[in-house]
């Protein structure tokens, strides 16, 4: 899923004024522009300077050629151009219509409307299967009127209320509009405020099924380039209006929901693959009765430790390890008893051996150990010093048991068949020696 940046949705034809201008030279450019909302640029801030303030002003008597500064306007809420849309979405549940968006040096780009984010808003990720009606108990009723109220009062209520658009009705069904577009209309033309508001109001309303989806009215909303969409039932008796906010609320939070348990069920489904992974690749590599490297993994991890040979000019040296008489173990003990055995002195060799060695099962009774950083004579060290502990080794009810071992020095010249088939003689050599003991290999 695709979540846009914020500067994608941003609409950068906004009209700002400085806090230093009047508010009668912010009103004119709200006029010549046919704007509702203009943006004051101060030192640290951004207010909104809209059409419920101007009202607001106009009430109050307020002086038209009082500096901006000197007024107490709202704040707007800021975000930086490089975030996501996912960030927008906690301003939604504030009250403002716009956000201000931010160049990295906090000078104005331009301003995110929920238009903008509607219009972002891929219809597909939203539920075709909503209704309006689904959604009309949390609408934020608008007051109804009749049409005979006078204008000035219902402006007071739209200011009071801050309602963008109130509906006439009659007999229940609208038959008019007034939003805060045509108070600036009515405004400007210097009406007589104190007539009823039908001489004013817009007609007819167009209204929308309560039983639309949520798609169909958003489709409308963005044909139409209305804010607010005005639903009626069967009779065309008016049930609610909803704004694009509470759409686009509503279906962003399903959204967001919808994306975070999903994008929670991919972090799981990852991590259950990479502990699968992490097993598997173990059990690729170790053998199963003793849990050493397989002869597989050996090969892999004698390439890395040759290259390290001859790059540093190490010495690397490998052994051969026979459990001497085995079969013996196996025909007097029986099977389980020889398995427990090559288990345990798989454990002893593991713990005599040093962090750097690489031990290996080669197969059945057989063992191969890296050994790094060590000559053939250091090797034949740490050879001795095992068949001495495997000698010793005794666990109650098992038979004792030794190991002969051959020794060789791995030269830049070799690959792994050749040290293997050297070592496997040193390693004969023993056995005929009386078993039990190191031999080296000869060059
Ligand atoms: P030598 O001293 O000459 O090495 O005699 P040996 O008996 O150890 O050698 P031989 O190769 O004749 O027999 C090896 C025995 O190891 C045969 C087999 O039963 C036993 N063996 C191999 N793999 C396993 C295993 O996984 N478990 C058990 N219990 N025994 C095994
Ligand atoms: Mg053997
Ligand atoms: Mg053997």
């Amino acid at each position: 899923m695709y979540f846009p940046k914020v500067s994608e949705i941003t609409t950068t034809e906004v009209i700002s004024i400085s806090r230093a201008s009047t508010l009668a030279e912010a009103i004119d450019m709200l006029f010549r522009s046919n704007h509702r909302n203009v943006v004051v640029t101060g030192q640290d801030h951004y207010y909104l300077l809209s059409i419920y303030e101007i009202l607001r002003l106009n009430r109050e008597q307020q002086k038209k050629n009082i500096l901006l500064e000197t007024l107490e306007l709202p704040k707007m809420p800021t975000i930086y151009k490089e975030k996501s849309i996912i960030d927008t979405l906690a301003y939604l549940h504030n009250d403002f219509e716009q956000i201000v968006v931010l160049n990295d040096d906090n000078s104005l780009y331009g301003i995110i409307t929920q238009s903008d984010i509607l219009s972002s808003i891929d219809p597909d990720t939203l539920m075709d299967n909503y209704r309006l009606s689904d959604l009309l108990h949390i609408k934020k009723r608008n007051r109804w009127i009749d049409k005979e109220e006078t204008t000035l009062d219902i402006f007071n209520t739209m200011e009071r209320y801050k309602h963008d658009a109130t509906m006439i009705v009659e007999a229940g069904k609208p038959i008019g509009i007034i939003t805060t577009k045509d108070i600036l209309r009515l405004l400007k033309s210097h009406v007589d405020l104190s007539l009823p508001i039908k001489t004013y109001m817009v007609s007819p309303v167009e209204t929308i099924s309560q039983y639309c989806t949520l798609n169909e009215a958003l489709s409308f909303m963005q044909d139409k380039s209305f804010k607010r969409i005005v639903t009626v039932d069967d009779e065309g008796i008016l049930t609610g209006s909803i704004t694009q906010k509470e759409l686009i609320s509503i279906a962003y939070t399903r959204w967001v929901r919808m994306m975070q348990t999903y994008q929670k069920e991919l972090r799981d489904t990852n991590e259950k693959l990479e502990q699968k992974s992490r097993k598997f690749e173990k059990i690729a590599a170790t053998d199963s009765l003793t849990g050493l490297y397989n002869r597989m993994k050996f090969l892999e991890l004698f390439v890395s430790e040759y290259t390290v040979m001859v790059q540093r000019e190490n010495a690397l040296s490998l052994l051969v390890i026979d459990l001497d008489h085995f079969k013996q173990v196996n025909d007097t003990y029986g099977h389980n008893i020889g398995d427990e055995m090559l288990k345990q002195i798989s454990n002893l060799l593991l713990r005599e051996l040093r962090n750097v060695d690489i031990l290996c099962r080669w197969g059945g009774e057989e063992f191969v150990a890296l050994l790094p950083a060590a000559d053939c004579d250091t090797a034949y060290r740490i050879a001795e010093k095992l068949c001495r502990v495997i000698e010793a080794f005794s666990l109650e009810g098992m038979p004792c048991i030794t190991a002969s071992i051959g020794v060789s020095q791995i030269r830049e010249s070799d690959d792994l068949n050749e040290v293997i088939e050297r070592a496997d003689k040193a390693l004969y050599a023993a056995k005929m020696s009386g078993r039990n003991c190191v031999k080296k290999a000869t060059l």
